[in-house]
């Protein structure tokens, strides 16, 4: 078999295999939503994409979208954040993300209504939570959702707060793969009988190139997919998921 190696085509294969793993888990087809992530790659293959049906596409640099946000703007594209974000780059996902699966920390949440205020918009959000022990790892503690919830409630009211979101640990074993998403479900159905008040968490962002059909048998309903879509990326990702104050070359 040969592979096809045009964009439209790996959607497609992609679209399968969710589809396929979905009902292999006792889950309907169409259960699981593919997010196509995008950084790193530039506007011919984005448009590609889009000529192929997509419309949202994930980022994990505020200025990475800036850069594309006016170029692609005749696209119609609903821009994801997914990725570490400093407070002071909060004003460019105000302005032009559609939602952010990365929210981590009060102090950003904080920041980002202030923006949202100003920009006078509403953006869906999803917590990303820490599920494995690795140290390079972003995300907030699960002990922390419930009181950082309550607080988001109430000090930030334009981010409406959808689900959880989660990156598993980076190692090839699948069994500790599996525990991270395993993790983020259960913490995600305890939380949930709480009942808090403005708080929806019908949603789990779990799942990569590399493991997304672990993350499905585990109930993630939408998956984030850059490689296996767009193909391998130039900087390895230290780059994209730095550790402290580490340069781009
Ligand atoms: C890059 C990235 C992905 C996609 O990773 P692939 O392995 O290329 O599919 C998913 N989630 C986040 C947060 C990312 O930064």
């Amino acid at each position: 078999m040969t592979e096809d190696s045009s964009i439209a085509a790996r959607l497609a294969q992609i679209q399968q295999r969710i589809s396929q793993a979905a009902v292999r888990a006792g889950r309907a087809a169409d259960a699981v939503r593919l997010l196509p992530v995008s950084k790193t790659f530039g506007e011919a293959a984005i448009r590609e994409a889009v000529q192929a049906g997509v419309r949202r596409f994930g980022e994990n640099k505020a200025q990475e979208i800036r850069s594309k946000y006016e170029p692609l703007a005749d696209c119609d594209i609903e821009w994801i954040m997914i990725g570490h974000l400093q407070t002071n780059k909060a004003k460019d996902v105000a302005r032009m993300a559609a939602e952010i699966q990365s929210l981590d920390r009060i102090e950003l949440a904080i920041a980002l209504e202030k923006r949202l205020q100003q920009e006078g918009r509403q953006i869906d959000a999803l917590v990303q939570i820490k599920t494995s022990t690795e140290p390079t790892k972003y995300g907030l503690p699960p002990g922390e959702l419930p009181d950082f919830l309550r607080r988001v409630a109430d000090e930030a009211p334009s981010l409406r707060i959808q689900g959880l979101m989660t990156l598993a640990i980076n190692e090839a074993n699948d069994e500790a793969v599996r525990a991270c998403f395993r993790n983020l479900r259960e913490l995600r159905d305890r939380t949930r009988d709480l009942d808090l008040p403005g708080v929806q968490l019908d949603r789990l962002s779990m799942g990569m190139s590399g493991d997304f059909e672990i993350a499905i048998e585990e109930g993630s309903t939408e998956v984030r997919i850059g490689t296996a879509i767009f193909g391998g990326r130039v900087y390895n990702d230290d780059y994209y998921w730095p550790e402290g104050v580490k340069k781009a070359p």
